[in-house]
């Protein structure tokens, strides 16, 4: 049998990631490839570098794309930062803080819980708690924007209570980078990750990540190699860093890095801080529609996420009618309950190019159809 060419339609991406890519950003995987270490191309890293910093309002000098999906990024903050024997505190509040467990369990460190529930923001009360009771902790972990539930956390007050109690801190921005306000330097955050397909609106596949000096020098003082040779931060610096002293490390995937600076030089142009506005007023809009559907929050109205809304599913709906309706009629992708909230909620992204009113109509519109 002859296999043609993979030709897909254009959905419409609501869901938690991958959100809509915008034709632009397309446009710019599509240039010519060059060489992972032709002077342009080395020229387009270092741009790439300042555009991350800016999108992180950091000056962390260590700011760069890892390449590969958030996970990824996620790994690279634990696996640099946590040696074997540490004691990590994390907060689990959904399906990624439990991925976060998960990372620091295998490389041999100890793993303390702060288990919150689903849909709530981390509790910072029972924060405290534990970090008093776990004085010899090395690091707080927590998730910004938990994608799995659309609850929000408060980032500078966990990193403040962090500072409190001489920990360092491990942040998933996945979702919540380009989406909600967020500031690496002035919250005093040390080890960050994001993922290019969320509020970037860029491909799947990259993960931005950034260091404090505080970090750094922890790195450097390890007693252990880094685990992983593919994300230790020494020998991606050797590829990454400054003065035009560029060692192979690996191949880096120069089109989808081309995407991720174009992503980058859009989100300058509207500004970082009119993003966060255009995707609040964009849930607003939506939020208003759905609750006139008679569809309602998760979480609740202060700690909501704007770039991920979870709903629950109205009784008497069937879930996978619905999403499979919505795909087939309109060629519009909402997600599924993620975890224990598999089968009770739909989440409905606005992420990035995907926060449009266009897209608030077309949804709100195919939903009350979808649900008639
Ligand atoms: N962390 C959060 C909060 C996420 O939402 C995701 C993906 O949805 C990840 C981590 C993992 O990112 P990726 O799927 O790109 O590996």
């Amino acid at each position: 049998m002859t296999i043609s060419s993979f030709m897909p339609p254009v959905r419409t991406l609501m869901g938690p990631g991958p959100s809509d890519v915008h034709p632009r950003i397309l446009a710019a995987l599509a240039r010519p490839t060059l060489g992972h270490l032709d002077p342009l191309f080395v020229g387009m890293m270092d741009e790439l570098k300042q555009l991350l910093k800016y999108a992180f309002n950091t000056e962390n000098e260590l700011t760069l794309p890892i390449s590969a999906p958030g996970s990824a990024g996620m790994e690279a903050c634990f696996v640099n930062l946590v040696e074997p024997g540490d004691k990590v505190v994390v907060c689990v509040n959904g399906v990624f803080g439990k991925r976060m467990c998960e990372n620091v369990t295998r490389i041999g460190a100890t793993a303390v819980t702060v288990d919150c529930a689903w849909g709530q923001p981390v509790d910072l009360a029972q924060v405290e708690t534990v970090l008093e009771q776990h004085r010899d902790a090395k690091i707080l972990a927590f998730v910004h924007a938990e994608t799995s539930t659309g609850a929000l956390s408060d980032a500078q007050a966990l990193c403040a209570l962090a500072k409190k109690y001489e920990c360092l801190t491990i942040v998933d921005a996945v979702t919540s980078l380009g989406g909600v306000e967020l500031r690496v330097d002035d919250w005093g955050i040390d080890a960050i990750y994001s993922g290019s397909q969320k509020c970037l609106s860029c491909t799947p596949g990259l993960s931005p990540v950034s260091f404090s000096d505080a970090a750094v020098a922890a790195i450097k003082a390890r007693k252990h190699p880094v685990q992983s040779w593919f994300l230790d931060m020494n020998l991606i610096l050797g590829y990454w860093g400054e003065g035009g002293k560029r060692a192979y490390h690996h191949t880096a995937p120069v089109n989808a890095l081309y995407g991720l600076h174009e992503s980058l030089v859009m989100l300058q142009e509207e500004g970082l801080e009119n993003a966060w506005q255009r995707h609040a007023a964009m849930h607003a809009s939506l939020a208003a529609g759905l609750e006139a559907l008679g569809v309602h929050f998760v979480v609740d109205a202060g700690s909501r996420l704007p770039q991920l809304n979870s709903v629950y599913i109205p009784d008497g709906v069937d879930d996978a009618k619905v999403r499979q309706y919505l795909l087939a009629e309109h060629n519009l992708e909402i997600g599924a309950g993620l975890g224990d909230f598999a089968g009770k909620v739909w989440r409905i992204g606005l992420m990035g190019y995907s926060a449009r009113s266009e897209n608030i109509t077309l949804l709100l519109t195919a939903l009350a159809e979808a649900m008639t």
